[in-house]
């Protein structure tokens, strides 16, 4: 790639011409949503340094991400969920966190009830590990106040772990404190996107710098909490084997300073400049055999390396033909909690020839190569 010029960032041009685009886009939204709901909730499996736990995962709803309000990233229609005017109070937030609860318990309840049972043993009471998400930044008190973090950590204080999604900019010693003086396992989910700063800044339109993320780690590390490292595959201008060559770097590079790192496939939301893109046929979500080249290529890292691709099968998200994309998404979630790249030698297909021509002709003045 060339290298940038000063004057792309002049006013009008670059991350101000992104941020312009966004915002028109985002203004199309109509839907508003209930403060006292959480956005999503649900219980999976993750695998964790300390193994594989049942997990409950929250989407907050709150005011939304301060960078979103500013234009926000290429890819990310989260927003377009959250409250409309910005914030939510401590009240209506805690009534989230009750709706999350009771959530959990009838889905357990209806577990144990059906016989399912997860992976890793019998299904529990209450999963060990609770990740909160907010479609920005947990820890900016700006959309959840000391109070409100310092409730939500009493109430998960029984479990486990905890892993609370923010910007770098927001990871602060004291606001760590909380989950960790209750006796938490504390991570930091940050949405790196990719160790790559020309990447991050020209095709996600995401404002910090890779030293940014450095800062944070250290700021976890110093306090014993760590972090969890989010990579993008496939931002809009980047052709099929540049986005893999990007997501193989980037893990290697952030594995240093993360012990997990999540890889996940860009998929077109709403109301996003990737969304205009794919309308009008500019881009294509990545190959599932993409995903599934970096994580073998990098299963050596040293961080655990997952990947959980959203919408696959579908033209708005991950895919291969059509025939296969069920088998590699199967062979993906195994990977997710085994580690064991022989998974993916089990499968195969005929579109492998056709993600290769893809990968090694497709150019960014010609994307997408094929559908
Ligand atoms: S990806 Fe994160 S930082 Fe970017 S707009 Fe969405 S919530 Fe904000
Ligand atoms: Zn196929």
């Amino acid at each position: 790639m060339s290298k940038p010029s000063p004057d792309v960032y002049e006013s009008g041009r670059g991350m101000d011409a992104h941020n312009k685009v966004m915002r028109e886009h985002r203004a199309e939204r109509d839907e508003t949503y209930d403060p006292h709901e959480p956005t999503r909730v649900w219980l999976d499996e993750d695998n964790t340094p300390d193994g594989v736990y049942q997990s409950l995962t929250i989407i907050l709803n709150t005011g939304g991400c301060r960078w979103a309000r500013a234009g926000g990233c290429t890819m990310c229609g989260y927003v377009a969920e959250s409250v409309e005017g910005g914030s939510v109070t401590h009240e209506a937030l805690m009534n989230q966190i009750d709706a999350c609860l009771e959530h959990e318990q009838e889905n357990i309840a209806e577990q144990s009830s059906a016989g399912n049972r997860t992976q890793s043993g019998d299904a529990e009471e209450k999963s060990g590990l609770i990740k909160i998400y907010t479609s920005g930044s947990f820890l900016d008190e700006r959309e959840v106040p000391a109070e409100t973090r310092q409730a939500i950590a009493e109430t998960f204080a029984d479990r486990e772990r905890i892993v609370v999604e923010s910007l770098p900019d927001f990871v602060q010693e004291e606001r760590l404190n909380d989950f960790l003086d209750v006796g938490l396992e504390t991570d930091v989910a940050i949405g790196l996107e990719t160790a790559n700063d020309r990447v991050r800044h020209d095709c996600v339109n995401k404002y910090f710098d890779f030293e940014d993320f450095v800062d944070a780690a250290e700021t976890a590390d110093e306090v014993g909490a760590g972090i969890k490292a989010y990579l993008l595959m496939k931002p809009p201008f980047l052709s099929e084997g540049e986005a893999v060559e990007d997501m193989k770097q980037s893990i290697e590079k952030c594995a240093e300073y993360a012990h997990t790192v999540s890889m996940n496939p860009c998929n077109v939301q709403r109301y996003t400049m990737v969304d205009e893109l794919h309308f009008h046929g500019g881009y294509r979500p990545p190959w599932l055999w993409s995903v599934a080249e970096v994580l073998e290529a990098t299963a050596d890292a040293p961080a655990i390396v997952v990947s959980d691709p959203v919408g696959h099968g579908s033209d708005r998200g991950p895919h291969n033909c059509g025939e296969c994309d069920d088998l590699v998404q199967e062979a993906i979630k195994d990977f997710d909690l085994r580690q064991d790249p022989s998974v993916f030698g089990e499968v195969s297909c005929d579109c492998e020839h056709t993600w290769e021509a893809v990968c090694e002709r497709e150019r960014s003045y010609n994307l997408p190569l094929a559908n």
